[in-house]
């Protein structure tokens, strides 16, 4: 809450969790100091282009015929250092609210636990993170904000802090609209305070900004739209210059998309899909995927309406001469000529990737494993290019190693003649789902199995429906249209078969849905399926975890009837159907399978009756 020091100065706190950031800030980020510069670029550029868009239809702004620039003056001497802009300024809210604030609130908690497991806390981090302007604090001990909003009738203030717990707001005189930053460098940084070291650091992080930068009056980068440029003479090393100013990713993209559309829609844009995924990357948002020009004036890098949800994870920019200028940014999402951008640069973006698992593979397959859980979404929601998304769709199965990935198209081409569908089983890790009893049959019989590990996949794969006229069957369903079981021979009679399941159903009573015989077991003498309604395992685990009350649907025990325990149970009940191993080994048995399955919910009896059993085994 706001103190007040003198009749003028204003003193405030920072929140909690700011301060703890801001204390991780200058006390643990040595690497990467130099995107300070780059952050402070960033937000002058973001002020300027603000007050552009809003020149395009308001002329009643403070300074009209200002020039959009931004000016740097450093001094080598003095170690100061400054950064003045002709942007929209802030008032004295923007102050409180917006600098003073963390943008995200998982911030905190990703860089703590990166402190924690030991990793090294990169300078770079803190750009991906909207806390951009504390980087300051990395180069500098204090920093004063001299700022004046645009509105005509704004006023001048000055914010001042020392990074630690508070800082101070007082008004002041300012004629011209913008924002000015300065400080001294401290002496661990004062490498900075050098006007080459400045330009070569703008020309590493921000020689792509829009507006005229000047170091000590000389002007340092060049301005172009590269998307403009005809593409054979864009260099590759631009491209790749280009991605970084774009994204703040310090690697190169993993590939990249240029277009130039003419026809029903006018647009040029420049596609990349980052090699890895930024950190947070499922929880953020939209913003900053593509950054939307008009004739090269920029309007927003947070429309939602460009992409579909599945594919934000592209960066780039899209720039059109068939949005009008004079709108806001919300009737740019509604505008048609958005909805036709969309569905071209869908259609292009999945050619693309149609193209790179074709032609490059080994990269496809990179793109896959840091985008694939998202990606893999457009199955459920676009259903105009569900076909195309579900070509591009890869799984490991029970054939392929650990990591290695095959489509359906694959599975389909090396299936056997007389196999009724494509299996697959899902579970939460490769470990886990290989040594699932229900596997047996299919391992036996050398039948491929798709494996799904992914959280996404039970809600992507059943929605699949069927491949190639070939239906997904969960190997998991108890009514599993498998081949007779050439071990008939093994098996148990009739007779005896009959008078164990009728035990074992009148044992178990409603604890589940019924008792079958398995044709799907090999080694396993017992396992647990679903019922035609009923839903995978995996499925019923996420609905548990969104509902709470949510119990689950009966499950069918299914029993190999060639399996040696088994037998001898049988054999036990023809004999003395009252004797007490029976009942305890049928219990044991169906509450083994449900511990395999993760759903035992009393351990104590299970153990306890094993301990029995192990008694009367050992008895001699
Ligand atoms: P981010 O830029 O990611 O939002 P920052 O911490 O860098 O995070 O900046 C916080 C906010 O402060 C900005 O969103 C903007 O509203 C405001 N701001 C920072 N620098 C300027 C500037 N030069 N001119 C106008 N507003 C600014």
């Amino acid at each position: 809450m706001a103190k007040t020091k003198s009749e003028a100065v204003q003193e405030f706190e920072y929140k909690a969790e700011m301060k703890q950031l801001l204390h991780l800030i200058v006390h643990s980020l040595y690497t990467h100091r130099d995107i300070f510069l780059r952050e402070l670029i960033s937000n002058a550029s973001d002020a300027l282009n603000k007050v552009r868009f809003r020149q395009l239809t308001d002329k009643n702004v403070l300074d009209p015929e200002a020039d959009y620039e931004i000016r740097i003056e450093v001094d080598e001497k003095e170690k100061t250092f400054s950064i003045e802009d002709t942007g929209i300024g802030m008032t004295r809210d923007d102050l409180i609210n917006e600098i003073g604030t963390v943008a995200s609130s998982g911030t905190l908690e990703f860089v703590k636990k990166m402190q924690e497991e030991g990793k090294p806390l990169d300078g770079n981090l803190i750009g991906q993170f909207g806390v951009g302007f504390y980087s300051v604090f990395m180069v500098t001990d204090k920093v004063t904000i001299e700022t004046r909003h645009a509105d005509p009738d704004s006023r001048g203030y000055r914010w001042v802090s020392d990074g630690q717990g508070t800082f101070t707001i007082e008004e002041i005189e300012k004629s011209n609209r913008g924002t000015k930053i300065s400080f001294t460098f401290k002496d661990d940084a004062a490498e900075f305070a050098s006007a080459d070291r400045i330009k070569e650091i703008i020309k590493k992080y921000s020689n792509f900004v829009d507006f005229p930068i000047y170091v000590n009056g000389q002007k340092v980068n060049t301005i172009e739209a590269l998307w403009h440029k005809p593409k054979d003479q864009i260099s590759e090393e631009e491209l790749t210059e280009f991605y970084k100013f774009l994204t703040n990713d310090f690697n190169p993209p993993l590939a990249h998309l240029h277009l130039s559309i003419e026809g029903a829609v006018n647009f040029k844009a420049l596609i990349f899909i980052p090699e890895t995924a930024p950190p947070l990357f499922i929880r953020e948002t939209f913003k900053k995927s593509l950054h939307l020009y008009s004739n090269k004036v920029f309007i927003t890098d947070e429309s939602e309406e460009l992409l579909p949800e599945y594919l934000r994870f592209v960066k780039g920019v899209v720039d059109t001469e068939d949005l009008p200028l004079n709108v806001s940014r919300e009737v740019t999402q509604s505008s048609p000529v958005t909805a036709k951008i969309r569905n071209v640069l869908t259609g292009k973006i999945l050619g693309f990737l149609e193209e790179l698992a074709q032609n490059e593979p080994a990269k496809y397959e990179k793109f896959y494993k840091n985008f694939g859980p998202l990606f893999k979404t457009g199955v459920n929601t676009d259903f105009t290019n569900r076909d195309k998304i579900i070509n591009l769709l890869r799984f490991e199965t029970t054939k392929t190693g650990k990591g290695e990935l095959i489509s359906l198209k694959d599975y389909v081409q090396r299936m056997k003649d007389d196999q009724k569908g494509i299996y697959y089983l899902s579970g939460e890790t490769r470990e886990e789902v290989e040594n699932n009893p229900n596997l047996e049959y299919f391992k036996k019989n050398d039948i491929e199995v798709l494996l799904l590990t992914e959280p996404v996949d039970v809600f992507v794969v059943p929605g699949i429906g069927e491949y190639e006229k070939k239906p997904l069957i969960s190997i998991e369903k108890a009514d599993l249209d498998l081949k007779k079981d050439e071990r008939d021979d093994e098996k148990l009679g009739t007779a005896l078969a009959e008078g164990l399941m009728k035990i074992i159903k009148e044992t178990l009573g409603d604890k589940v849905e019924d008792v079958i015989e398995s044709k799907r077991l090999v080694d396993s003498p017992v396992t647990l399926v679903v019922g035609k309604e009923g839903l995978d395992r995996q499925m019923e685990k996420m609905m548990k975890m969104m509902n709470r009350d949510y119990t689950g649907s009966k499950k069918i025990l299914e029993v190999n009837l060639s399996h040696p325990l088994i037998k001898n149970l049988a054999r036990l009940n023809l004999g003395d159907s009252s004797h007490p191993l029976l009942r305890k080994c049928i219990l044991q048995l169906y509450e083994g399978a449900l511990l395999i399955e993760g759903n035992l919910t009393n351990p104590n009896e299970f153990v306890k009756r094993m301990t029995e059993i192990m008694e009367e085994a050992t008895k001699g």
